[in-house]
């Protein structure tokens, strides 16, 4: 059956003059201005000028992943930088003042920072934390052998990755060796042009055909990811193992270590490809780690270039976000708790516990961290009205989880509406957007183990396309505008 044509008949309307059809047509669109929530691109809403600042912030923050490779690498950094603009260790000082600056080394792998402010503890922190792991390869216990006239590492991967991405690509080595002496030896190789990289080889297609056949998560299988590490023997012909025998020659002569050491190691395989300008407008970049060092480094930046503070700023960076957060240097660790709470302790005279709840209540918290932004060609795993954009800012995220909200800190709409009302007074551009469809998939956050604490926390962070990839991409100007939610956020969130 058809649907009957309506059928068209002459009406007043259509002698209506010009000037009083564009008059209404200005009050509907007023109306629509009023009544509807439109998200803008984010490099249509200000001036000029602010692209440049865009493309400055993302020159400095390529130049940082550049040289943060892996956790230990950005606690490092960023301990240095931290020194540098007068941060002190928080054990060194006995009292707390409005206007010290101080830090917390967990373990080298985690970071606590805060900037004291002028109002007094219990009326709350204002905090950001973002992880600063990232998907990769670690080394096993036992990793050297050789096959097949060459020498490999065995390995176990890092978090969700597609396994077949992380072949036939430059990857580069880091991590700390404590030798059986007591001495430590930091390694990075692969990331400088004159270093040798390492890699994960691939089958040629030629006799690819029962392996391109395979499903995806088995093309390329765990113990298959053996990263490819020399290939000249041991100079005596007589003795068997030469190939591996040759390396360990080369590790002892080169760096002083044996096979034992290898076994308490912490050694992580990574791309080696530096930061890049991605697009022909350079809009984009593509890099290693923006999962969640577009988090992490503006946070960082964030709290270290804010001056006076009314509320206690802090930053938390966090490892093992991408493999659950447990450890004693994972988010669930009480030892981000223990920070605050000596905070709160070296503030007042007489420090008592029931302050220090109600300090945490008190507090409010953005839980720094990337999201899927839409991308065209897989547009059918997500739903394109609820989901987050490339260019269209900040990303807030007030649920996660998946399949009925299943294991989701929800953030309360109170707190939720306080921080949007921010952003739309400073001008910040934002958006909003679940990962994926309902019944999709999803991931978890560091959100839920604040919120455990007491404290109000919502998600929010950069739009990324290839997640969890070797190369993942970002808009420059998405990473701009978290940075300036961010600072924003520590110089004017009161309670
Ligand atoms: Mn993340
Ligand atoms: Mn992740």
């Amino acid at each position: 059956m058809a649907i009957p044509t309506p059928r068209k008949t002459s009406t007043s309307r259509d002698l209506k003059s010009k000037k009083e059809t564009t008059a209404q047509s200005a009050a509907t669109k007023e109306l629509k201005k009023q009544l509807l929530k439109e998200y803008k691109n984010a490099w249509d809403l200000n001036p000029a000028d602010e692209h440049d600042f865009a493309f400055a912030f993302a020159e400095e923050y390529m130049a940082f992943l550049d040289q943060a490779r892996t956790e230990r690498e950005f606690v490092t950094l960023s301990v240095e930088t931290l020194e540098n603009m007068g941060f002190e260790p928080l054990q060194s000082k006995a009292k707390l003042v409005p206007g010290d600056k101080v830090y917390k080394n967990i373990r080298n792998k985690g970071l606590a920072i805060a900037v004291i402010g002028r109002q007094p503890a219990v009326t709350g922190f204002n905090l950001i934390g973002a992880h600063i792991d990232a998907p990769r390869i670690d080394l096993k216990a036992n990793p050297v052998y050789e096959d097949g006239d060459l020498v490999y590492f065995k390995t176990h991967y890092y978090g969700g990755i597609k396994k077949y991405q992380w072949t036939a690509i430059p990857l580069s080595l880091h991590g700390v060796v404590h030798r059986a002496d007591g001495s430590l030896l930091t390694i990075s190789i692969g990331d400088r042009a004159d270093e040798p990289v390492l890699t994960i080889t691939d089958l040629l297609p030629h006799l690819g055909s029962e392996q391109m056949s395979k499903k995806a998560t088995e093309v390329i299988r765990g113990e298959d990811l053996n990263v490819l590490i020399s290939g000249i023997p041991f100079s005596d012909t007589e003795t068997g193992g030469r190939f591996k025998l040759g390396l360990l020659n080369l590790l002892k002569e080169k760096y002083d270590l044996t096979e034992a050491d290898l076994v308490t190691a912490e050694l992580e395989i990574v791309p080696a490809f530096p930061a890049r300008d991605v697009g022909l407008d350079r809009s984009m970049i593509g890099a290693y780690a923006h999962d969640d060092r577009s988090c992490s480094f503006p946070a960082l930046v964030a709290l270290t270039s804010v001056d006076r503070l009314e509320q206690t700023g802090v930053t938390f960076l966090f490892d093992k976000e991408e493999i659950g957060s447990e450890g004693n240097t994972g988010a669930k660790s009480k030892v981000y708790e223990h920070f605050i709470y000596e905070l709160y302790a070296k503030q007042e005279d007489q420090p008592n516990q029931l302050d220090f709840y109600r300090l945490l209540e008190n507090s409010r918290m953005l839980s720094g961290d990337v999201t899927n932004a839409f991308d065209p060609t897989f547009a059918s795993v997500s739903d394109p009205r609820n989901n987050a954009y490339m260019g269209r800012g900040i990303n807030y995220m007030k649920f996660g989880g998946s399949r009925g909200k299943a294991g989701t800190s929800d953030a309360n709409s109170e707190f939720y509406a306080s921080i949007i009302n921010l952003m739309e007074e400073n001008k910040i551009a934002w958006q909003t957007g679940e990962l994926g469809k309902v019944d999709a998939g999803g991931g978890g956050t560091i959100a839920g183990y604040m919120a455990n604490l007491g404290i109000e926390v919502i998600d929010c962070g950069v739009p990324v396309l290839s997640m969890h990839s070797p190369f993942e991409i970002i808009s420059k100007i998405d990473l701009y505008h978290t940075f300036l939610a961010y600072k924003v956020f520590f110089q004017k969130m009161a309670r």
